[in-house]
């Protein structure tokens, strides 16, 4: 059967508050791994796991399109920013999988966020609609995850990116990428302490924070 791979997306949400090399690097890898053209970020509005971000949405939305100007295969989607109410996966994967029926689409999301993943709204669906590409080292403890997630590992985990391609969506793929101990809290601190996080994030992400003042104490 033909198809058309230039619809097939690799995916990243996430509150990028600030985004920084840790969540750019560790896409760009799983891109060039799956041979995929298209990466799209996905800025969460109101994210339903954790405290109300720092910095507004759309100044994320802001800093997340400045990161990637100059990178033609990165989208930023406005979606969840722009849509009221909390920002469920579910929601915005149901969409995406609307507009491209056929496509490949591979969902990344860190090791951290992978053990709790089924906490997450109707997460069984979200498997349905994407691959989950979970990043991290080699080696994770397997046992410390919830029984759910083991069932669902066991039933869905593959090993190659080769099987991973040749369906839309389903699989759980664990892949390993440079680790970079970057975090958004980490910079938010430096930031308010008055030191610099330069080259954790790009210049251009920085001269925005810089310019419209955020993450500073008073
Ligand atoms: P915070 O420090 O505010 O919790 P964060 O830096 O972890 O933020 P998020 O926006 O919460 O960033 O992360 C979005 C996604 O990117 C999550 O799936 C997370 O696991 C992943 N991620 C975050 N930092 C890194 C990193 N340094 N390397 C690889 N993946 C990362």
């Amino acid at each position: 059967m033909h198809r058309s791979t230039h619809d097939d997306l690799v995916i990243l949400g996430g509150t990028f508050d600030p985004i920084h090399y840790g969540h750019l690097r560790a896409v760009e890898e799983v891109r060039q791994a799956l041979g995929v053209t298209q990466v799209m970020l996905i800025p969460a509005g109101h994210p339903p796991h954790r405290q109300s971000p720092w910095a507004d949405a759309r100044h994320r939305l802001a800093m997340t399109r400045i990161a990637v100007a100059h990178h033609p295969q990165f989208t930023v989607s406005s979606w969840e920013v722009k849509r009221e109410g909390p920002s469920y996966s579910v929601d915005t994967l149901t969409a995406l999988r609307q507009q491209r029926p056929d496509a490949v689409l591979a969902m990344v999301i860190g090791m951290d966020a992978f053990l709790r993943f089924d906490t997450w709204h109707r997460w069984q669906h979200i498997l349905d609609l994407t691959h989950l590409i979970v990043t991290g080292r080699p080696g994770w403890p397997a046992a410390e995850l919830p029984e759910a997630l083991r069932q669902a590992l066991y039933q869905r985990r593959c090993e190659d990116v080769s099987t991973l391609r040749q369906t839309p969506a389903g699989r759980i793929l664990f892949h390993t990428v440079t680790a970079l101990e970057i975090s958004a809290t980490s910079i938010r601190s430096l930031l308010a302490s008055h030191h610099s996080p330069r080259f954790l994030l790009p210049d251009e992400v920085l001269d925005y924070i810089d310019a419209e003042g955020l993450y500073h104490s008073p």
